[in-house]
């Protein structure tokens, strides 16, 4: 069980926006955990990408004057640019308009209609052009798409159905048997409670003498297909091209709870009319506030990622998205509560500990280590780091980040308290105490160590320089993992301290 290869996505982002928050925290959701189970020894396969086809792009690119392509080159290539350079990795970054993956989605249209699943039919709704889908009426709110706020328009027309009312109860039954297939547990309640209601058909397609930006159906040339059918299907068509369709059912898709619909009912229904097994996991996530309502373009308050690590560093921004929001539910973004954890969390517990530490260190042992005290183990800090990693171990596998960190810094602040409680810096005045001060740093020392260890995942600049001070090449971080006391070789020496996180005087309105 716990060998079992991992598998994560991030939803693929529409190229009508630049990289904003909403992205940002799903996409550093995705490096977390690949960083987390990659160091306990498990195979992690990530990916990313963007949606590169329907209404949306094209008036995009026709706003901007360009072709559909050109458009998504540029957008498509921002979200690259700007994931390497905070820091963000995946394995590999599909677009919608790789070859591939085209490929891929014709033929499973293909094979869905030749199955009979997928039929011809007149079609008369309300259609959101903002969401790039029909609504019943009584999903809208006082007559306007919840989302947008907009009359939807009447659209009557042919078009071509997936038969998702086929599914409908396989699906009920399957999330009956399966409560963690959508965590947390309120989204699956929400997506049970949908599925009290007929579901329906879906419309897969869309004539082309409406929209030509997109995959052409292998069995009609007038329609390309409905923007949802092909972007959900990259989940699968990356993996068959990386040839990794092994790690296809260990699948965890992490989403936004904006797109719940279309991946907790859309592609189940989908995967089964395909003969495909379901994912193992949705993860669903709740929206970042600004001041009212959900950031987006249209409302204007735009979080760049580029601008808060230029203002206060990568691993202060991981830090606070971390651990301001609860996975699965809303959270408000604040620069100002940004700076409050920067300078207590980070500044005052890690960094403020790394500081102390290091330069008792220098000052009494010009930085060699001393041994830990034989006759007299300090169990106390110790024990405080096993008990973090244990959480903080569960709370990851329960996507808890908020309490994972949480767990960490309880330790973190044992360890402070651990300095006052001892005062090496008394015991220092004594000449004849000083090999109980050099035990007490060595207790410490190995705290620190096992700090960057398990911080890694989630501040991994600060881990790094946290080993690099403690005297560890970067490399190998990777070793850190050894046991209490075991860790600091014979006349092994740490650096002279440097701040790990300079306090941030002005807070911003
Ligand atoms: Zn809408």
């Amino acid at each position: 069980m716990a060998t079992e290869p991992l598998y994560f996505t991030t939803p693929l982002f529409y190229v009508n926006a630049e990289p904003h928050l909403g992205h940002t925290y799903v996409t550093l959701v995705g490096d977390v955990l690949a960083r987390f189970w990659r160091a306990r020894g498990r195979t992690v396969l990530t990916l990313t990408g963007t949606d590169e086809h329907g209404d949306k792009i094209a008036q995009a690119a026709a706003a901007a004057g360009v072709e559909p392509k050109a458009h998504a080159d540029r957008v498509s290539g921002l979200f690259r640019s700007t994931w390497e350079a905070v820091g963000f990795r995946y394995d590999h970054f599909i677009r919608t308009t790789d070859a591939y993956h085209v490929a891929f989605v014709r033929s499973v249209l293909a094979d869905i209609h030749a199955r009979g699943d997928i039929y011809f039919g007149s079609y008369r709704g309300l259609y959101c052009f903002g969401c790039e889908r029909f609504y019943q009426e009584r999903e809208l709110v006082d007559g306007v798409c919840p989302d947008h706020r907009v009359v939807p328009t009447v659209i009557a027309e042919e078009n071509y159905f997936f038969r998702m009312s086929a599914y409908q109860e396989r699906l009920r039954a399957t999330l009956e048997a399966r409560p963690a297939l959508i965590v947390p547990e309120g989204y699956r309640n929400e997506v049970l409670a949908l599925l009290r209601e007929p579901i329906g058909d879906l419309c897969i397609s869309r004539p082309k003498s409406r929209l030509a930006w997109g995959i052409e159906l292998p069995f009609d040339e007038r329609y390309v297909t409905y923007v949802w059918f092909d972007a959900l299907l990259n989940y699968v068509s990356a993996l068959d091209h990386l040839g990794r369709m092994e790690l296809w059912p260990a699948a965890h898709h992490l989403i936004g709870k904006d797109i719940l619909k279309p991946h907790a009912v859309f592609w189940p229904t989908i995967l089964m009319a395909a003969g495909l097994p379901l994912f193992q996991r949705l993860c669903v996530h709740g929206h970042w506030q600004m001041q009212q309502g959900k950031m987006s373009k249209s409302v204007g308050n735009v979080v760049r990622p580029l601008d808060m690590k230029a203002r206060y560093g990568m691993d202060a921004f991981r830090y606070y998205l971390l651990r301001e929001m609860a996975f699965g539910q809303d959270a408000e973004f604040s620069e100002t509560a940004l700076v409050q954890r920067l300078n207590g969390d980070l500044a005052n517990g890690l960094g403020n500990l790394a500081s102390r530490v290091l330069a008792m260190q220098q000052r009494y042992f010009a930085g060699v280590l001393r041994p830990l005290a034989p006759e007299a183990p300090d169990e106390r800090l110790r024990a405080a780091f096993a008990e973090a990693r244990r959480e903080l171990d569960a709370h990851v596998a329960d996507l808890a980040f908020h309490r994972a960190l949480e767990a960490l810094f309880r330790a973190l602040d044992h360890a402070n308290k651990y300095v006052v409680e001892t005062a090496p810096f008394t015991l220092a005045k004594d000449e004849a105490r000083l090999p109980r001060v050099g035990a007490i740093l060595h207790e410490l020392c190995e705290a620190l160590r096992v700090t960057a260890q398990l911080v890694e995942p989630f501040l991994p600049e600060t881990a790094s320089r946290l080993a690099g001070l403690l005297g560890f090449p970067p490399v190998r971080l990777g070793e850190l993992g050894l046991p209490w006391g075991t860790a600091f070789p014979a006349g092994h020496a740490t650096r002279p301290p440097e701040p790990l996180f300079p306090r941030v005087e002005v807070v911003p309105e």
